[in-house]
């Protein structure tokens, strides 16, 4: 389709019309993933999605004061204080500026940002980031709404993403909970394919360090893997061994379907429990995580 076409036809669409499109996009993509993950056709077209070099999704807490079914980040399931550090979000800037990235977009996430007993030095930092070395980052913040106090003083240069939840069953979540590898169906794909989430939202930091997604880095925090990488990794890495770590594990990986009630298989079952014994952050061998 000729370019001036295509710029005609986004100017001229709704936003309802460009949401339906957007809608059979995602089905027709779906349609196809079957196939395209598999891999003998991964080997000769490559993997379906690759992870962002522009944007980046930090989950500056693990804390929530919601408990949605199917949280992707395990608030709910494995729930956590656990906050990025001052120190951690000035070593992201620095390594930033060191490598001369100027970031499209950088997302504040988690857990609920606005629960971060310092969100408001971590802004300071970002914008200050922005103001001086990439004027044109644009900075998000992401909310569930809930902390009304906070968000009525952030300041107008972030953009709030405010998803007003309010109760625990969330219209469109996926079933993150039931782990590829659970299914037989699953268990010869190639995993390096990823999911939209890598173009869509971004890569990933938390306090563990760089993820493809944000979602492998909260992943991570359940099994312990340590897998993520403790610098800003090189613009031609592709992160594909943390792809066929965290993909298998990952229910966004599979074929669209949305639940709104808990589900979960054995591997996350399994973790779930693993994690929820003291034994596991204090002694276990199998806890390796190390911080960025
Ligand atoms: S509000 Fe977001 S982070 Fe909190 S439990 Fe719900 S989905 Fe998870
Ligand atoms: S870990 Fe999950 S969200 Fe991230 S790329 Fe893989 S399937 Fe997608």
């Amino acid at each position: 389709m000729p370019i001036f076409y295509k710029k005609y036809i986004k100017h001229r669409l709704s936003l309802k019309s460009q949401t339906t499109l957007s809608n059979l996009r995602i089905f027709l993509l779906d349609l196809i993933r079957p196939i395209r993950t598999t891999r003998i056709i991964t080997k000769i077209l490559g993997p379906q999605y690759k992870r962002s070099i522009k944007d980046i999704e930090i989950d500056i807490t693990y804390d929530c004061n919601l408990r949605c079914f199917n949280c992707n980040r395990s608030c709910r399931q494995a729930p956590s204080k656990e906050n990025m550090s001052l120190e951690q979000i000035e070593k992201f800037i620095k390594e930033s500026i060191d490598k001369n990235i100027k970031w499209r977009k950088i997302s504040l996430v988690g857990g609920e940002p606005c629960l971060h007993p310092n969100i408001f030095e971590v802004i300071n930092l970002l914008l200050n980031y922005k103001q001086k070395f990439s004027i044109n980052t644009e900075i998000y913040l992401v909310t569930n709404g809930l902390m009304k106090e906070v968000l009525e003083k952030i300041p107008q240069s972030i953009k709030v993403i405010n998803s007003a939840k309010e109760i625990s069953a969330q219209d469109g979540f996926e079933s993150f909970n039931i782990a590829p590898i659970d299914l037989k169906k699953y268990k010869n794909k190639d995993f390096k394919n990823g999911c939209r989430i890598l173009k869509d939202c971004g890569m990933g930091l938390n306090m563990y360090g760089y993820y493809p997604c944000a979602v492998a880095g909260g992943i991570d925090r359940i099994f312990g893997f340590n897998s993520a990488r403790k610098h800003l990794p090189e613009k031609n890495d592709q992160m594909f061994d943390q792809l066929n770590t965290f993909c298998k594990l990952c229910g966004h990986f599979k074929k669209h379907d949305v639940i709104n009630s808990e589900k979960m298989s054995k591997s996350w079952k399994e973790a779930y429990l693993k994690y929820s014994t003291k034994d596991f952050l204090l002694k276990s061998k199998s806890t390796k995580l190390t911080k960025y």
